[in-house]
C-alpha cells in the first residue's frame, strides 16, 4: 500500500515508520524543511527509544521517504493520514488551522479515489469540515474525485511510541463508509495478526474516543492529586492508599500516582479542548474543569513546599532539577511541570542546576538565552554533579536512572541535605537515616 503521512512530529513519523516496518510504502510530508533534510540523512528530530533504527532502516529498504511536496507523494498514493498539530486556541478549543490547511492541499492534488484519515486529535464534528474543505477545493478545480474522511485517533505514549504502535491494544476507526473501512482492515491487518484489534464505529464516536480516553486518564491523574493533598492534612502516606487501591482490580495501579500533575502535548490540550467542545454545546463539565484545575495547582505543590521550607526570598539559594521532560522515556518538554518549577523558582531569585537524560537541548530552546548566559539556568552532564553546592535538589521526572540515590556523593556535594521527591520514588525514611531532609507529595502532615 502507498500511503503519505502528512505532518512528522511525534505521531507522523512513528506512525510512518512503524507502516513502512510492516511493508508498506510510505511518504512522509512535513512543512519544517530542516527536519526532512535531516531525516533524509537519518537524523531525528525527536527522541523515541527504537524509532531512529526502524527510521533508517526502512529508509535503506525504500519503504520509507521524506518529502516537504505534498503533490508530489499525492501521485503514487490515495490514503492520506494527517498527523499535524492540534493546539489550544486561546478559548482552549483546539485550533485546526493546520488540519484544515492539510485538508485544502489535498483537496488540491488527488485525481482518484483517496482515504483522508484523521490522525491528529480532533474535536467531534471535524471530520465533517476536512470533507467540505476538500470538497471545496476539488470544486474549485472542477474535479468530480470520490473520498472518504476517517477517523483513526492515535492513542500511542511517548516514550513508548514505537511499541505501541507496533502492538496497539485497540485501533479505533471510525468510518461512515464500507469502502474507506476495508482498506483501514486492509492497511492495519499486520498490527491486527494475534487478535482482531480494530474497533470500526461511526467518525463521531472515534473522535470522541479519543478525548474521552485522555480525559479518563488526566482525571485519574487529578483525583489521586488531590487524594495526596487530603492525605498530607491528615498526615497519612498517600504511598500506602495507593497500593492498598491499586490492587482492587476496578481501579488498578496505573495512573494514580500522585506527582506534580500531568503535562505534555495532550492531557493538557485534550482536556482544555473537551471542556471548550461541552461547553458550547451548553454543558457544564464540572468534573473536567475541576480535573484542570487541579492540574494547575498540583504543578506549583513542589513550590508550595519550597517555599514553606525557606521562604520566598530564595536569592543566593541554588536548586538541583533532576528531570526535564514531561514523562520519563521522551525529551518532549511541552507543558511540562519542569517550566512552572523552575520558572517560579528563577521568580523567586533562585538558580538552577539541571540535568535530563534527553531533555537538554530541548531546555535550551524551552527558556530564553539570557537564562543560560547569566548562568541562572546551568545544564549538566550528570545528575549529581548538577548537585553541586545546591541547597535542595528536586525531583521532578522519574527517570529510571533517580531510582537509587547516592547519598555518600549527595552529602558531599550538597549545601544542605534536603530533598523535594515530586515522584514519591524516594524511600523517606532512607532519606532521613541518610541525614536528608524529605519532602515527598502527600506523605507529611501540612505545617
Ligand atoms: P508535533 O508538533 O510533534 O508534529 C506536528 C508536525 O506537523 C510538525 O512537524 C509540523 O511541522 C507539521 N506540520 C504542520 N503543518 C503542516 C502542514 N501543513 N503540512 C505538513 N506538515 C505540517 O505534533 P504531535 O505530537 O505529533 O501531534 C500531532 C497530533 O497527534 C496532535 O493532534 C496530537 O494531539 C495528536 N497525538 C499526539 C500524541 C503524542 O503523544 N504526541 C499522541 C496521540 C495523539
Amino acid at each position: 500500500m502507498n500511503i503519505t503521512i502528512v505532518g512528522t512530529g511525534y505521531v507522523g513519523l512513528v506512525t510512518g515508520a512503524c507502516f513502512s516496518e510492516m511493508g508498506s510504502h510510505v511518504t512522509c510530508v512535513d512543512v519544517d524543511k530542516t527536519k526532512i533534510e535531516n531525516l533524509k540523512n537519518g537524523i531525528l528530530p525527536i527522541y523515541e527509544p527504537g524509532l531512529e533504527n526502524l527510521v533508517i532502516q526502512n529508509c535503506k529498504e525504500g519503504l520509507l521517504h521524506f518529502t516537504t511536496d505534498l503533490a508530489e507523494a499525492s501521485q503514487s498514493s490515495n490514503i492520506f493520514f494527517i498527523a499535524v498539530g492540534t493546539p489550544p486556541g486561546e478559548d482552549g478549543s483546539a485550533d485546526l488551522k493546520y488540519v484544515l490547511g492539510v485538508a485544502s492541499e489535498i483537496g488540491q492534488n488527488i485525481d482518484k479515489y483517496s482515504v483522508i484519515v484523521d490522525k491528529s486529535t480532533v474535536p467531534v464534528g471535524t471530520a465533517d469540515k476536512v470533507r467540505a474543505t476538500i470538497q471545496k477545493e476539488l470544486e474549485i478545480r472542477g474535479k468530480d474525485v470520490e473520498f472518504d474522511v476517517v477517523s483513526n485517533p492515535e492513542f500511542l505514549k511517548e516514550g513508548a511510541a514505537v511499541e505501541d504502535f507496533l502492538k496497539p491494544d485497540r485501533i479505533v476507526v471510525g468510518a461512515d463508509s464500507q469502502k474507506a473501512a476495508k482498506i483501514m482492515q486492509r492497511l492495519y491487518a499486520p498490527f491486527s495478526r494475534n487478535r482482531d484489534k480494530l474497533i470500526f464505529m461511526n467518525v463521531r464516536d472515534a473522535e470522541m474516543t479519543k478525548y474521552t480516553a485522555n480525559a479518563m486518564l488526566a482525571t485519574k491523574i487529578s483525583f489521586m492529586n488531590e487524594i495526596a493533598n487530603i492525605c498530607e492534612y491528615l498526615g497519612v502516606d498517600v504511598e500506602n492508599v495507593r497500593k492498598g487501591i491499586g490492587s482492587d482490580r476496578r481501579i488498578g495501579y496505573s495512573f494514580i500516582y500522585p506527582g506534580c500533575g500531568y503535562g505534555g502535548s495532550c492531557f493538557p490540550k485534550d482536556v482544555k479542548a473537551l471542556i471548550r467542545t461541552s461547553r458550547d454545546t451548553g454543558f457544564e463539565p464540572e468534573l473536567l474543569a475541576s480535573v484542570e484545575k487541579r492540574n494547575m495547582i498540583q504543578k506549583k505543590a513542589m513550590i508550595e513546599k519550597v517555599v514553606r521550607r525557606f521562604g520566598t526570598n530564595l536569592s543566593g539559594m541554588t536548586f538541583a532539577i533532576w528531570g526535564l521532560s514531561f514523562k520519563p522515556g521522551t525529551d518532549d518538554m511541552r507543558e511540562a511541570p519542569s517550566v512552572v518549577v523552575i520558572n517560579s523558582l528563577i521568580e523567586m531569585g533562585a538558580t538552577i542546576h539541571a540535568y535530563d537524560p534527553v531533555a537538554m537541548e530541548q531546555a535550551r530552546k524551552e527558556f530564553p538565552e539570557n537564562l543560560f548566559s547569566t548562568k541562572k539556568i546551568e545544564l549538566f552532564n550528570s545528575p549529581y554533579d548538577a548537585l553541586d553546592n545546591c541547597d535542595a535538589m528536586i525531583l521532578v521526572t522519574e527517570w529510571k536512572a533517580f531510582r537509587q540515590l547516592r547519598f555518600s556523593i549527595m552529602v558531599e556535594k550538597m549545601k544542605q541535605k534536603v530533598i523535594f521527591d515530586g515522584r514519591n520514588l524516594y524511600d523517606p525514611e532512607e532519606a532521613r537515616e541518610n541525614g536528608f531532609e524529605y519532602h515527598g507529595v502527600g506523605r507529611e502532615l501540612k505545617f
